[in-house]
């Protein structure tokens, strides 16, 4: 997505890298405000939440939030800071060139991406489990399928060598395809294609989910699935329910035509998920792009169409479903 000024960053210094943190309350009623981290450097936004939730006898948890890492492989330190930091034939007078840990204009070095891991690990050595929300390659017309495979795979690695052992919740984001923006439906699709079983292989959600389990089953389908974390606090499991809302969002897969009711079938399986979350259960609705507008730009819909909208928001703010849940959707912004 697109990533203006962060709304409420919070500045702290590292010894490589400026980074930021904000820690959220998750209380039962509230609807979240993500909290955002803010790049000095960099226009390019990786995102760190720390969320501290109530749970049984008083006990605090701790969870991360990563989220819209944007790497760039080709990022050239002295590169054209006006051609996304890469390195280009012709010099262009007065650019100096990109800095080493990143520029507000480009995306994210490498450097630039493994400082922002350390401090995260130097910060919350011990989460309980991670939120990967979406977005991990540069925002670049020229990669293929393969790159951003390749990113993910990437970010995978040093999630596993930085939290051996954690669970990881990744989510598909808009930058996450290539083209961007390009998320078929594939359940109704006239010919069989491996769109979203191509993120549990090559991309590495495979080594989260267990491909031959349910959540994986149901990922491969459209990019969306539930995850279950039995006797997680005492008794209470614990669900994270992961959509694929880079469907409704400026989806060049998508008929913008006709508008088909109910991408992928996601609405209903939403509603049929919630409704079979027993009322003990805590629930996580987690996804990358959220219902609602922009608001640097308030006048199209994050959704590409109001019916998604409004479709959405009757689900999620149906009685039952708002007293049990806790929403947790991000907005890069
Ligand atoms: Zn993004």
């Amino acid at each position: 997505m697109p990533h203006p000024p962060t709304r409420h960053g919070l500045e702290i210094k590292d010894d490589l890298a400026e980074v930021g943190r904000s820690i959220i309350d998750l209380t039962t009623d509230s609807i979240l405000d993500n909290a955002t981290a803010k790049m000095k450097s960099t226009a390019i936004l990786i995102l760190t939440c720390i969320g501290l939730a109530p749970f049984a006898h008083g006990t605090v948890r701790k969870f991360i939030q990563i989220s819209d890492i944007h790497y760039d492989p080709t990022y050239v330190e002295g590169g054209n800071q006006q051609k996304m930091c890469h390195k280009t034939l012709e010099d262009d007078g007065d650019d100096d060139g990109a800095s080493k840990y990143g520029s507000y204009t480009c995306d994210s070095p490498k450097l630039l991406v493994e400082s922002a891991f350390l401090a995260m690990k130097k910060w919350v050595p011990d989460p309980d489990f991670i939120l990967w929300t979406g977005d991990n390659s540069a925002h670049d017309d020229s990669i293929a399928q393969k790159d951003v495979m390749s990113n993910l795979r990437f970010v995978t690695r040093k999630l596993d060598t930085i939290y051996p052992g954690i669970p990881v919740i990744p989510v598909l984001g808009n930058h996450d395809s290539a083209p961007a923006d390009y998320f078929p439906d594939s359940k109704n699709a006239s010919t069989k294609n491996t769109t979203y079983s191509d993120y549990i292989t090559d991309g590495s959600f495979g080594h989260w989910l267990d491909p031959e389990k349910g959540p994986a089953t149901e990922f491969k389908e459209c990019g969306f699935y539930a995850f279950k974390k039995p006797n997680y606090d005492g008794n209470v499991t614990q669900t994270f329910i992961v959509l694929n809302t880079a469907l409704y969002y400026n989806n060049g897969a998508l008929d913008r035509v006709s508008y088909p009711l109910d991408p992928c079938g996601q609405f209903d399986w939403l509603r049929q998920t919630l409704d079979d979350c027993k009322p003990s259960e805590r629930v996580f609705i987690v996804a990358h792009v959220p219902p609602g507008y922009f608001e640097h730009n308030a006048t199209e819909p994050m959704f590409s169409n109001e019916n998604y909208t409004r479709a959405y928001l009757d689900i999620v703010t149906q009685k039952d479903n708002a007293k049990k849940v806790r929403f947790y959707i991000l907005l890069s912004s």
